[in-house]
């Protein structure tokens, strides 16, 4: 109200913001926005900032459409770190009025509100892999070190010593948000780095996701480097993955009900509960492919062989087990929670977060039986016992994602009609153009072959 409003303008006026941003995110999950002059705050945090439709990329709204208004919410607040004079503030997207359907933010709330009636808090971790590079000025790219050009760097202490300037500045910005940073290293790829930090209430932690793109970005600008946040960008390194920890809590006492308790211990350790909602998310594996791995690029990085360390670490199979990096679903034993694999970090995180706990809470409801769990390692299986053990494979790529997406009716019952329509309009023309491109592989391969 206009009281707390006041407030939060005084705070930020001490602290020196001169600018709010009044953001929201399109298709991608990428945070767009207006920059409104501090004394303007009361006006924004009403819905002041209107967005006209073809401004958002791949969201059912166009030029001729009424303009959508951002609300912002005060509890996402972030005075960005790089540069104090900014506040950025998440938001929701109303049209006339009324929530926007279409809008990646309403679409995750409305799975929270389900699960809230359902009695359940759905707290979400999510890992942070990307790269650091620098333009190398003839159009490439390169690690910011030249130690971190060959080799095994995974977990390198002297890659991650050339890249610290950033990466200190990125880790102390995290925790000056309060994100609570528990540990950072160097991961298996050339230029690869992973930040860890503690999970929190599933919006707070999508909100979180979005602005660390842009600050991860930001910061490395100022050291005349980038992020890359590409799923794959070396066909021989492993990608980034962006691995969801997901649990939910009792809403009243706050207890985690992925645990075990007395007799209840399922497979793996986990809870009966949490074992049904793995079993919702096997169901709809395919669809929620399109959702966390969005990208054409993406399914390069869903497959086994293909990195220095021998494997690349991310699931190809819809499976589930223990402590286990080649299945789907890990369950890590401690922690009373479970990690999905198969999400990159290309993802929306609303729409990524949306799917999974609304077939998490559809397994929950209709109490669906998620099979045996694979200790073992799953690379190591053939097409035809893979085929024998009745497990399928992830989407082998985008069109394939999209084809299972647009199959499964819980895609349209969690993304509502246009932005299902939308989505499947957009990746599908995503794909098509990747088909209709002829790449030097082939050049080479064909060009002279007959
Ligand atoms: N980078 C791997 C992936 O693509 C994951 C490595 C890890 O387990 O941290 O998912
Ligand atoms: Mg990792
Ligand atoms: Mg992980």
């Amino acid at each position: 109200d206009a009281i707390d409003t006041q407030t939060l303008k005084r705070k930020l006026a001490d602290a020196g913001v001169k600018y709010a941003i009044a953001s929201y995110v399109d298709i991608h999950g990428i945070s767009k926005g207006k920059f409104v002059p501090i004394a303007h705050l009361g006006q924004m945090m009403e819905g002041s900032e209107l967005y006209t439709g073809a401004a958002l990329d791949g969201v059912p709204q166009d030029i001729s459409d009424d303009e959508v208004a951002a609300m912002p919410d005060a509890d996402g607040v972030a005075i960005c770190p790089w540069n104090r004079q900014l506040a950025w503030f998440p938001g929701n997207l109303y049209l006339n009025g009324e929530p926007f359907e279409a809008c990646s933010r309403n679409i995750f709330r409305r799975q929270l509100q389900m699960a809230a009636e359902m009695g359940y808090r759905f707290n979400l971790g999510i890992e942070t892999e990307f790269f650091l590079f620098r333009d190398t000025g003839d159009g490439g790219f390169a690690p910011v070190s030249d130690r971190d050009t060959a080799g095994k760097p995974c977990y390198d202490p002297r890659a991650m010593m050339d890249n610290l300037a950033i990466m200190d500045e990125l880790v102390e910005a995290m925790n000056e948000l309060g994100w609570d940073v528990y540990s950072f290293d160097h991961e298996d790829a050339n230029g690869q780095f992973e930040t860890d930090f503690r999970y929190a209430d599933g919006l707070t932690m999508a909100d979180r996701f979005v602005f660390f793109r842009m600050m991860a970005n930001e910061i490395a600008r100022k050291h005349g480097a980038f992020a890359s946040f590409m799923p794959k960008p070396f066909a021989d390194r492993t990608g980034s993955g962006a691995h969801y920890n997901m649990s939910l809590a009792d809403r009243s006492t706050g207890e985690n009900l992925f645990e075990p308790r007395g007799d209840d211990a399922h497979a793996c350790g986990i809870s009966r509960l949490a074992y049904h909602f793995i079993a919702g998310v096997l169901k709809h594996a395919g669809a929620i492919s399109a959702v966390i791995a969005p990208t054409v690029n993406s399914y390069k990085r869903l497959v086994r062989q293909g990195s220095m360390s021998g494997s690349t670490w991310a699931p190809v199979f819809q499976c589930f087990g223990s402590n286990n990096r080649t299945n789907m679903i890990r369950i890590p034993g401690v922690g009373g929670r479970i990690e999905c694999r198969a999400a990159d970090i290309a993802c929306n995180p609303y729409l990524g977060s949306a799917m999974m706990l609304a077939a998490g809470l559809e397994g929950i409801r209709e109490q669906l039986d998620a099979g045996a769990p694979h200790h073992e390692n799953m690379y190591n299986y053939s097409d035809a016992e893979i085929a024998g053990l009745g497990i399928d494979y992830l989407p082998r790529n985008l069109g394939e994602a999209v084809e299972a997406f647009e199959a499964d009716p819980l895609s349209r019952a969690v993304f509502g009609d246009a932005m299902f329509d939308s989505f499947v309009a957009y990746k599908r023309g995503e794909w098509e153009s990747y088909q209709n491109h002829v790449s030097t592989w082939e050049v080479e391969r064909y060009l002279k072959m007959f």
